[in-house]
């Protein structure tokens, strides 16, 4: 049985290869440990072992997280879940990013139980594949949103986030990652301060990677398979 600590240092190293196969530096693709429906101990391990950025999906489970760990304030919390409009409040108050931002209405939301004291950093998720089932706005309308959620005080645009269509060959994916990155260019020409191209899990991080993610969210790789 590997550690937490070897599965996080094994991801860095997958994460080194697929920076260096295309020529990146290590340090522009981040990598988030994905902590749904694992404990608060597989969590401390994995800061112990120096890491900072978690994600959750689920609101209850991630401010009950939060809320354990409220002592080791250097982590950074990513939701990353679908988010209804009735768990705004909780998400608004804890965490610290939403990636799954995919309708006006919940980023108002946000942005009305966000303290202005310290803005609430958001991706908009986008349906890249334009799935009938999946969250995530269509390609053509992520200007709109972008232009929405910019327009709000207590929220901070930081980039796009996408969950490729799953059934789908390398090449495929390839083109899903190609056009999330040319959104993120066209949106990075208009509000030159995001930074965050959220996409990649631990089945296809390497392909994210080389095309254009700055930011691979892992869970599998790092905790283990879920069950
Ligand atoms: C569960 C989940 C992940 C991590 O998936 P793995 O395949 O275990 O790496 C990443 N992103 C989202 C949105 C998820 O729900």
């Amino acid at each position: 049985m590997e550690t937490i600590a070897e599965r996080l240092k094994s991801a860095h190293e997958s994460l080194a290869k697929a920076t260096d196969k295309v020529h990146r530096a290590t340090n522009s693709v981040q990598l988030l440990a994905v902590s749904k429906t694992k404990p608060v101990s597989d969590i401390v391990q994995a800061y112990e072992a120096g890491h900072r950025l978690f994600g959750e999906n689920y609101v209850q489970e991630g401010v009950e997280k939060i809320q354990a760990l409220n002592e080791l304030s250097d982590i950074e919390w990513h939701f990353i879940g679908p988010l209804q409009s009735n768990k705004a409040k909780l998400v608004a108050e804890h965490f610290d990013w939403v990636q799954s931002i995919d309708r006006a209405k919940i980023a108002n939301r946000l942005n009305t139980l966000r303290s202005p004291h310290k803005k609430l950093n958001v991706l908009i998720q986008v349906n890249i594949n334009n799935e009938s089932t999946k969250a995530g706005v269509l390609p053509e309308e992520v200007l709109e949103m972008a232009a929405q959620v910019a327009s709000l005080a207590n929220l901070q645009l930081r980039g796009l986030m996408t969950i490729p269509k799953a059934e789908q060959t390398d090449e495929q994916l390839k083109d899903s990652f190609l056009r999330m990155q040319d959104l993120f260019f066209q949106l990075k020409h208009l509000y030159p301060n995001i930074d965050t191209l959220s996409m990649g899990m631990t089945g296809d991080m390497q392909l994210a990677i080389e095309n254009g993610s700055t930011m691979v969210r892992l869970g599998t790789a790092i905790f283990g398979a879920r069950t």
